[in-house]
């Protein structure tokens, strides 16, 4: 059993909806079992090409599965909820968006996955959720706590708690 972090965005129709369809299809795999979900954040787009602001929210696992299977499924999921994969590899706005942030331990480094998460350390939309729900958890590769990382980020981007805006 290994616990997995995934994030969950979406910037396009109905937000919460899809996250909340994401988190109950991932429930629905017989190797995943949901332990926790952090709150709902709404975040300015990282990459300024869109104006559409996200929600984006954490799922805590527990799971069976490898990190490979586990992103098939992700895949799979995010295709099943309309998402549209851009072939030029332009930013297109997306339905739903999972990420493995971090699968336990482990340090996986392959050209179509990457874990931990590439960016994971340097995105308050990724940080503030997941000290919510596990400040303590250490960086594999850097070796620094959620909690430290946090107090790292050097320009936060602004974070608001669905409707209400959160203090950094
Ligand atoms: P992004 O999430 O960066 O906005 P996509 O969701 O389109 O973009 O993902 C692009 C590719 O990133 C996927 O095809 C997937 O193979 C790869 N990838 C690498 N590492 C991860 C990871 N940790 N979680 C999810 N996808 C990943
Ligand atoms: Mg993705």
């Amino acid at each position: 059993m290994t616990i997995a972090y995934l994030s969950l965005g979406s910037n396009k129709g109905d937000r919460i909806g899809y996250i909340q369809q994401a988190t109950s299809l991932l429930s629905a795999i017989d190797a995943v079992s949901i332990v926790r979900t952090s709150a709902f954040y709404e975040t300015e787009p990282w990459n300024m090409s869109s104006e559409k602001w996200f929600v984006n929210a954490i799922v805590e696992i527990k799971t069976k599965l490898s990190a490979r299977e586990l992103l098939t499924e992700c895949q799979r999921i995010e295709r099943q909820l309309g998402r549209v994969h851009n072939e030029s590899g332009v930013y297109a706005d997306r339905t739903i968006d999972i990420d493995i942030l971090f699968f336990g331990k482990e340090i996986i480094n392959e050209p179509d996955l990457i874990v931990p998460h590439k960016f994971v350390h340097l995105r308050a939309f990724t940080l503030v959720p997941m000290l919510e729900l596990s400040p303590d958890f250490e960086h594999p590769v850097l070796h620094k706590t959620i909690s430290e990382l946090h107090n790292d980020l050097e320009n936060p981007e602004m974070v608001f708690l669905y409707g209400t805006r959160v203090e950094m």
